[in-house]
């Protein structure tokens, strides 16, 4: 298996450290704010690539962080009048509704910088021990200088960048040694959360909370650290300098980043305001739709996101669940006799689809053409599972199917008894704001189950519903 590694620029031979295990570290949101799509991008890229390693029989130690601490979710805090402990938990909360929504497994360990911070003293200290930092006025900064590696991830000229910053350089920033030194400590601001440290009261800079959650959950190197390519530089690249300094060995031999979810071409971003949320996404559409949506693009390839192509993506999913609801109704009604020969062929052919599909995520976790695979399979189990197929037939090739879209993290066969039964709850609620002469609501159910795809009918022996 081969995977881009944003360190060497090239495709290479996937080597785990410890045959059979994969560690991967992907830095995760800060909450302060629902999740937009974009953040959705590497949440659902990074969890298909793990899917795809435990297929292929790796055990993964799967780190994902929440960023609970930073100016941010204090400036929300603030304008809320509440604490920042509660914005960080509410929208630790309501992303992990999201990732469930979207079908992103829980990441084995998903760590939080506010529980980290004595890992952080004791690595910023060995830092500074190690002639890597200096402290000024509270403040503790890594020195870039002292890094000889500086700059490796990114592939930056730093001479260039140090006299760009030069020439930008911020009051307050004086006391720097050099531009492209960065926080690792600060000290607290009136009415911000602090922790106690030996330089002074104040809290973590961003990057050095990655590199203290890797080492304390996955161990000082690792097979693969991921994120959205905003972050090779400088957040990655810092967190390289702070972790190999302090380890003394390399921090990860893989590092992957996806290209960026754009609208109209732009980045989708909060501080652009040109976002939008998975949660608004879910009023519309099914997850499962943005799920294939984003899977239909390579990672490394920018995506921009519109009404038409999640309407094909909808149209996809419709296409894959619509066979795979043929053959599972086959395996229940299908003829009990045995397989033909022929049919044994068919069946032996239907697996052949696993190498093809294996192949092409091999090739640097190439989810668009693995999803062409799987729309391969869709029609040749249209064609050659015919109506009167045996159950084991039909049984065979359901399996290549559900194999294949569980990878990608897609449902092909969703659970109808959960959604059926949430239904009726839904319908009975309506019935009562209707009985309550509360229109409102009855008429918001009914548009809300609307945009399910779930349509309503009135009918002499009660409400009957269908799906639309
Ligand atoms: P943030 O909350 O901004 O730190 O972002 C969390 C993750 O989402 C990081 O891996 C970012 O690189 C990624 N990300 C943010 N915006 C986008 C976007 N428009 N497209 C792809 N990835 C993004
Ligand atoms: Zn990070």
């Amino acid at each position: 298996m081969k995977i881009f590694n944003t360190l060497t620029m090239t495709k290479q031979e996937f080597v785990p450290i410890e045959p059979g295990k994969v560690s991967m570290y992907v830095c995760g949101p800060t909450v302060y704010n629902l999740i937009h799509i974009g953040n959705a991008r590497p949440m659902i890229v990074f969890d298909t690539f793990r899917r795809y390693l435990e297929h292929k029989g790796y055990e993964v130690n799967y780190v994902s962080n929440f960023t609970d601490v930073d100016d941010k979710i204090i400036k929300a805090a603030n304008e809320e009048g509440v604490s920042s402990e509660e914005i960080a938990e509410r929208y630790i909360a309501e992303c992990k509704k999201d990732m469930a929504g979207m079908n992103v497994k829980p990441a084995t360990t998903h760590p939080r910088a506010t529980q980290e911070i004595d890992g952080m003293i004791d690595m910023i200290s060995t830092l500074i021990e190690k002639g890597h930092a200096y402290e000024k006025n509270g403040t503790v900064y890594f020195a870039t200088r002292s890094d000889k590696n500086y700059g490796e991830l990114s592939h930056k000229n730093l001479d260039d960048l140090r006299s760009g910053f030069r020439s930008l350089k911020v009051s307050g920033e004086d006391e720097k040694n050099d531009p492209l030194d960065f926080v690792l400590w600060k000290p607290k601001k009136e009415g911000e959360p602090f922790w106690t440290s030996p330089w002074s009261d104040g809290r973590p800079g961003w990057h050095i909370e990655c590199s203290v959650m890797s080492k304390r959950y996955l161990g000082d190197t690792i097979d693969i650290h991921a994120g959205g390519e905003d972050l090779v530089f400088p957040h990655h690249e810092n967190e390289i300098a702070q972790s190999s300094c302090a380890n003394g060995v390399p921090f990860s031999h893989y590092w992957m980043h996806n290209a960026f979810l754009n609208i109209d071409g732009v980045k989708m971003s909060k501080s652009l305001g040109n976002f939008k949320t998975v949660r608004g996404i879910s009023e519309h559409y099914d997850l499962q739709v943005l799920r294939l949506f984003m899977l239909s693009a390579h990672y490394r390839s920018p995506l921009n996101f519109s009404a038409d192509l999640m309407e094909s993506a909808k149209a996809a999913l419709d296409r894959i669940r619509t066979a795979a609801d043929r053959l599972k109704e086959l395996t229940e009604k299908g003829a009990e006799t045995a397989m033909t020969a022929e049919e044994l062929q068919i069946a032996e052919e239907a697996k052949k689809f696993i190498e093809r599909f294996d192949d092409r995520m091999d090739d640097d976790c190439n989810t668009a053409d693995a999803l062409s695979v799987v729309f391969d399979l869709v029609r040749f189990a249209n064609s050659q599972v015919a109506d009167t197929a045996s159950r084991e037939l039909a049984d065979a090739v359901l399996k290549v199917l559900v194999e294949l879209t569980d990878i990608l993290g897609l449902i092909a066969l969703p659970e109808k008894v959960d959604l059926d039964q949430e239904i009726e709850e839904l319908i009975a609620k309506r019935q009562e704001a209707r009985k309550a002469r509360n229109f409102a609501l009855a008429d918001q159910i009914r548009d809300d189950l609307k945009a399910r795809g779930i349509e309503l009918l009135d009918t002499r022996d009660g409400v009957k519903w269908k799906r639309i």
